[in-house]
């Protein structure tokens, strides 16, 4: 698990990284500020972006395309 919260520039998300919520390959990487990240594909993040934003996370990574 890759839980530290490193002040690393902004890494490419990889096939490797997967959704926390369905598995489909991540978009977006969210900190949070408790510690830990966590991943999200496009529609997820979409989905829980009103309540990440609501507990103060932060977007590490966002590779949404249109
Ligand atoms: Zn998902």
């Amino acid at each position: 698990m890759k839980t530290s919260l490193d002040k690393k520039p902004a890494r490419l998300l990889t096939a490797a990284d997967l959704c926390d919520r369905c598995s489909a390959r991540a978009a977006v990487e969210t900190a949070l500020l408790q510690g830990g990240s966590l991943l999200w594909c496009a529609h997820h993040f979409g989905f829980f972006e009103d309540g990440l934003n609501a507990v103060g996370a932060t977007i590490l990574v966002d590779e949404r395309r249109r």
